[in-house]
């Protein structure tokens, strides 16, 4: 099998396309996870021409997760950047005391955050985790979601491809990306997240990547049909293009019918290089807005890049509470070193806590 770069497949598909839509886009989906990467990241959203762009922490076996680096970058550019948050399980990874999640998402809140992310429904992370979201460990977090309207960004499953043996891709492989029978089945993550939206309909969430349903238009439509609060976005995904473009004129429909529930993003990461940033805008820009992709209506293309993101998560980014994040990052200071075993005073988050308390 032939493995394709999201550059070449950006070729393949699209002619270069320079003059986008002169509308305020805001990236719904981007990452951070270093804070030598600063720069490099208001690089790219200048060059992207973004008009803000929402950083999401994950999860991580040796850190507790990214939080700290992304309330850096946006106590430092606070006009410009939401983050989003992650849980903190240093408890299944250190032994320590259970943060309880219901809390957490209080103390996110209060800290200034604009929404929790969750990677935890990729599958790698739930076997690290090991625990199935209509669990009752999870059920009172995701009601305080609900009930403080708090937005949720989920990655929940993986592209088809990846459970198959012959048709994993070779790069997915090499990621520890393919699925065999230690873990659970795309239909098992779909059947608990089922539970957990059934139980909390007015939970406000936007499924990564299209909850990988663009393989499957009729149960794309479904699910938005069924679960009024829940979105899609559209961060790559290649195989999601690919997809969309075998059945352009029946998506094209399917997206101005459902232009409100549909975001943009993009997976940029903080390390990354600015050409391959700017060929994700290119891809997912080029395939809206051009013949070659759907073209779409203007005010379906100010829905996906602006307003969708604004009415869920807000017009602006919340204000940090300076003083909460410093705690916060001395909290995590604290787990960081038990895991990685390092000195406290070498640890990320004892360094961000540091240049967050010279900011303020
Ligand atoms: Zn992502």
């Amino acid at each position: 099998m032939r493995t394709v770069t999201l550059n070449n497949v950006s070729n393949m598909l699209f002619t270069v396309e320079t003059e986008f839509a002169k509308i305020p886009v805001i990236d719904c989906h981007m990452h951070v996870t270093s804070i030598r990467d600063v720069d490099n990241v208001l690089e790219i959203v200048s060059e992207a021409g973004f008009h803000r762009a929402s950083l999401l922490s994950i999860i991580d076996d040796k850190r507790v997760n990214f939080n700290p680096e992304v309330l850096l970058l946006k106590a430092l550019h606070s006009e410009m950047f939401y983050a989003f948050g992650s849980l903190d399980y240093s408890f299944i990874f250190t032994g320590s005391q259970l943060q309880q999640l219901r809390e957490q998402v209080d103390r996110l809140l209060s800290i200034g955050f604009d929404g929790v992310k969750m990677v935890e429904g990729k599958p790698v992370y739930r076997k690290l985790l090991k625990i199935r979201f209509d669990d009752p460990f999870y059920e009172d977090y995701f009601a305080r979601l609900e009930e403080t309207g708090f937005p949720l960004l989920f990655h929940v499953a993986d592209p088809e491809e990846f459970w198959d043996p012959e048709k994993v891709p070779v790069w997915a492989k090499a990621q520890g990306w393919f699925y065999d029978q230690t873990y659970p089945s795309k239909e098992q993550f779909y059947k608990e997240v089922e539970t957990v939206l059934d139980k909390h309909p007015r939970l406000k969430v936007v499924f990564a990547h299209f909850y990988f349903l663009s393989a499957n238009m009729e149960a794309a439509s479904s699910f938005l049909e069924k679960h009024r609060n829940a979105h899609l976005d559209l961060t790559p995904g290649i195989e999601m293009y690919r997809n969309f473009s075998m059945e352009k004129e029946a998506w094209r429909e399917f997206f101005v019918k459902y232009g409100d529930r549909i975001l943009f993003g993009t997976d940029i990461f903080g390390g990354e290089r600015i050409e391959s940033a700017l060929a994700k805008v290119q891809l997912v820009r080029g395939f809206l807005e051009t013949d070659e992709g759907l073209n779409l209506p203007r005010h379906t293309l100010e829905k996906i890049y602006c307003s969708n993101f604004q009415r869920i998560v807000g017009p602006k980014p919340r204000r940090l509470s300076f003083n909460l994040v410093v705690e916060e990052c001395e909290r995590l200071a604290l787990e960081e070193a038990r895991l990685s075993s390092q000195p406290l005073e070498e640890t990320v988050a004892r360094l961000v806590a540091g240049k967050i308390r010279s900011l303020s």
